[in-house]
């Protein structure tokens, strides 16, 4: 901690040169910062003579919020490091390979991947993923099923649980997500017109006793090590290839907000394609695709997640016959809870989508906004009665 500083982009190649058997002794190597400074700083070193790049990745002990700086622990990219190693041990082909951490300099070192694009950037340019699903509920299902107590000897859970403790970073999710949408908070990003529609939400006590369970189970249900931050900003994908990044929010929490985190920015997609689709036509078929794959990535992750369970189930009680559906059919339905508790939070709360953001339309953004939200508060308030995936798509079709 006390040798902490943050780098400038020659440091960075100073220590970039420094970690052994990377790049060739006196080469040039050439250092570019590419983050977006609000919490990290994100160095792409190369070494032009051979093409070998590498990624540093350091936090910054404080946090840029409106306009504010608030401190914000580097341990966070500590939990980062090692939640990259574990997932990287379950799936190595979905996450970047770390070369190394430096506690100190609060810096992890990593595979570049610039041959991807960040997935948000590639769902605003309408492409499509074919093996995205497959992918990811892979990744869901190995990452969420082996960290629990259904897949991991559960005193060794108990231990590592104690090395994602991560409370500065969860009470940004406790207040951003499950708090400040529901009420006038100053966090609050409400474009004024839209303000109707927020105010509406801080009325709806039906909808908040939804949200308040869901808050206790963020706060309190500890099945399984999350991503914690997994929206489509933090994947990186190409065709052939998809790959998660960015895990400094992890921390052992309920399985369903890792999921929901994911079908809620394809859904977010889903409801700003009036402002990214030049005719209804290809609208319609872009939109028809992300559904697809929201029903894809659960089918892939429940397919996976049983056969995980059924061949590596640690737990003797757990295999008592009934016993998988309830679980099953319990972690659908906090997956509704939670999409739409992240839809929600991204159309007026702190932190926006460019997906809807960037739509210069205001008109068009206005229906974007009130699409999301109006899906974004049917699934909150459904979550509890939902029986299968098919009803999410069909209350997403109903809300546009
Ligand atoms: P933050 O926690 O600040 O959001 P991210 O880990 O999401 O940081 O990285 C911010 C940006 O830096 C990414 O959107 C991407 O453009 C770039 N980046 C991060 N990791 C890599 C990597 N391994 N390879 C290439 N670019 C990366
Ligand atoms: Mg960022
Ligand atoms: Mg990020
Ligand atoms: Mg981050």
């Amino acid at each position: 901690m006390s040798n902490y500083h943050p780098l400038s982009e020659a440091q960075a190649i100073e220590y970039a040169r420094s970690i052994p058997d990377l790049f060739q002794a006196g080469s040039e190597l050439a250092s570019r910062e590419i983050g977006d400074g609000n919490l990290n700083l994100v160095f792409h070193i190369t070494e032009p003579a051979t093409g070998k790049s590498i990624i540093l990745k350091q936090a910054l002990p404080y946090a840029k919020v409106v306009g504010e700086s608030w401190p914000l622990t580097l341990d966070r990219a500590r939990i980062e490091s090692e939640a990259l190693q574990i997932e990287e041990a379950l799936c190595p082909d979905l996450v970047p390979h770390v070369y190394a951490y430096e506690s100190d300099l609060a810096l992890t070192v990593m595979e570049d991947l610039s041959d991807h694009v960040i997935m948000r950037r590639g769902l605003i340019e309408r492409n499509q993923y074919p093996l995205f699903a497959e992918h990811i509920g892979r990744f869901l299902a190995h990452t969420l099923f082996f960290t629990s107590d259904l897949g991991k000897n559960q005193q060794e859970k108990k231990v590592q649980l104690g090395r994602f403790i991560n409370p500065e970073l969860c009470k940004i999710t406790e207040d951003l997500i499950f708090d400040d949408p529901y009420r006038d908070a100053e966090t609050n990003s409400i474009e004024p017109h839209i303000r109707d529609a927020a105010e509406k939400i801080w009325k709806d006590h039906e909808l908040h006793l939804e949200v308040a369970i869901l808050r206790n189970k963020f706060l309190t249900s500890a099945q399984a090590l999350l991503h914690g931050d997994l929206h489509t900003g933090s994947i990186f994908i190409k065709p052939d290839s998809t790959k998660v990044i960015d895990p400094e929010f992890a921390y052992y929490g309920p399985m369903g907000f890792d999921i929901g985190a994911v079908l809620a920015n394809l859904l977010l997609n889903f409801a700003a394609q009036e402002g990214w689709s030049p005719d209804p036509e290809s609208r319609t078929a872009y939109r028809n695709y992300l559904l697809q794959t929201v029903k894809d990535v659960w089918t892939h992750f429940e397919r996976n997640f049983r056969a995980l369970w059924n061949e590596h189930g640690v737990d003797r009680v757990f295999q008592t016959p009934g016993y998988q559906d309830h679980f099953m059919a319990s972690l659908l339905q906090d997956t509704f809870g939670f999409t739409g508790a992240k839809m929600v939070r991204r159309i007026y709360g702190l932190a926006h989508v460019a997906d809807i953001d960037k739509i210069e339309d205001a008109a068009a953004r206005e229906r974007a906004q009130r699409m999301a939200l109006a899906i974004g508060t049917t699934l909150i308030r459904f979550n509890r009665q939902a029986k299968s995936i098919d009803e999410l798509i069909e209350l997403a079709i109903k809300e546009s």
